[in-house]
């Protein structure tokens, strides 16, 4: 059967519809710049891709656009082909601790987020309204970013602010990229041949997130409240102290919702280098001997190493550390200059084997106590495989 993987954001749509069970993707693609008269949608099949640049108005017109064109593609004969869909959402805040068929009361828990994850949840509304306009017989399942880690305990998630922050207000950590979290660390149970396996997953991405895995669970995670904690990203401080933001605040005379937007866009890679919020620019110019783009590899790298070696100790033990997304499947560099950080640990990379891009495998020598795995991410396919499952769960749905 075939089910489509939607991620949704506030000016793009990125799907990917894929054979159920095999996992085989039939064809991806996205829309971006939705709302303007220069939009674009690129589709992929069949090892072709086509480009259409159009002013797209809304999510719903796009979504349209996608179902006509699958057909007109004769990528699917009618729309009865598509089995369910799932939906990515980034905050599923406390209400969700698992996937949800998507009805009227699921859309509105899921619009009541909006305040712990403006930009993103708003996106999603519209995403899942457009769908659920187009095929409103087929089984919608929002997956969330944040239910993998509902495993957290308080005294991992809780803040040290008043206690009654979190009561009223919902805040605590909630921790993000929970879909390729899982499924990665399922690859290296896998791969490990062991369940109850210690890990730590680094996702290295534009965004970057490393959480402590113990036997499929999520013990503790960088990301907070918002993406914004943690390691320093493409855009995004990472962990700071807030008061620079009074500080800057009376310097600049900029608000707080214009000094967050920096914290949220113009700061990590791209603030600190100068240069570039792509980890290649970054590598390019460091390596020509620019030190801002040298620091900024090195403000990143230490970070994480440093989340390795709590989440070490937070664990009691480590069986392996996966490296995952754009820089930690690809940048063999990356990885070494967090692996030289944390060789206390008795982990020791193959320089020959660290050299691969994207592969599956482990990096680390045969001696190294801790397994390095290089693993590549697939959300898409764990939101398929969510909504496959559930399928079969519920009977009434079953093609
Ligand atoms: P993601 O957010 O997972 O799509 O990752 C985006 C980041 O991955 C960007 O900083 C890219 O520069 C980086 N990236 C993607 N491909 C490569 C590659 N082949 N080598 C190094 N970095 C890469």
């Amino acid at each position: 059967m075939k089910i489509m993987a939607i991620n949704a954001g506030s000016s793009s749509l990125k799907f990917q519809l894929l054979q159920m069970p095999s996992e085989d993707v039939i064809t991806s693609g996205v829309f971006e710049r939705i709302g303007l008269d220069d939009a674009v949608f690129t589709i992929k099949f069949n090892d072709q891709k086509q480009e259409l640049k159009q002013p797209i108005k809304n999510h719903g017109v796009a979504v349209d656009l996608l179902l006509e064109g699958l057909i007109k593609l004769n990528i699917i004969k009618s729309l009865e082909d598509i089995k369910g869909v799932g939906h990515r959402i980034v905050q599923g805040g406390e209400i969700f601790k698992e996937a949800a068929i998507i009805d009227d009361k699921v859309v509105a828990d899921i619009e009541s987020l909006i305040p712990l994850a403006p930009l993103h949840n708003a996106a999603h509304v519209i995403g899942i309204r457009a769908f659920r306009k187009a095929l409103p017989n087929v089984l919608q399942l929002a997956i969330f970013d944040t239910t993998f880690h509902q495993t957290m305990e308080e005294d991992a998630f809780l803040y040290a602010t008043p206690y009654e922050w979190y009561t009223k207000y919902g805040i605590r950590k909630y921790g993000f990229h929970g879909t390729s979290h899982q499924y990665v660390s399922q690859v290296a149970n896998k791969m490990l041949n062991n369940e109850n396996a210690k890990l730590i997953v680094c996702h290295i991405g534009n965004g970057v997130s490393i959480t402590a895995i113990d036997a499929g669970k999520s013990v503790d995670t960088s990301m907070g409240l918002t993406p914004l904690e943690g390691v320093p990203m493409g855009t995004r401080t990472g962990n700071i102290d807030p008061s620079m933001l009074s500080l800057i605040q009376e310097r600049e005379g900029k608000s707080l919702q214009e000094l967050l937007n920096i914290l949220n866009k113009e700061s990590g890679y791209l603030g600190v280098s100068g240069v570039s919020n792509d980890s290649r620019d970054i590598a390019k110019a460091a390596e020509e001997g620019n030190r801002r783009a040298q620091l900024a590899m090195i403000l990143q790298a230490k970070r994480i190493a440093d989340y390795i070696g709590s989440y070490y100790i937070r664990l009691r033990g480590l069986d392996a550390i996966v490296f995952t997304a754009g820089i930690g499947e690809n940048s063999g560099e990356v990885r070494k200059m967090i692996i030289d950080y944390v060789k206390v640990l008795g982990v020791e990379l193959d320089d020959k084997l660290n050299n691969t891009r994207g592969v599956t495998g482990n990096i680390a020598t045969k001696n190294s106590k801790v397994k390095v795995f290089v693993i590549p991410t697939d959300e898409e396919v764990m939101l398929a495989r969510e909504v496959y499952n559930k399928l079969k769960e519920v009977k009434k749905y079953e093609s």
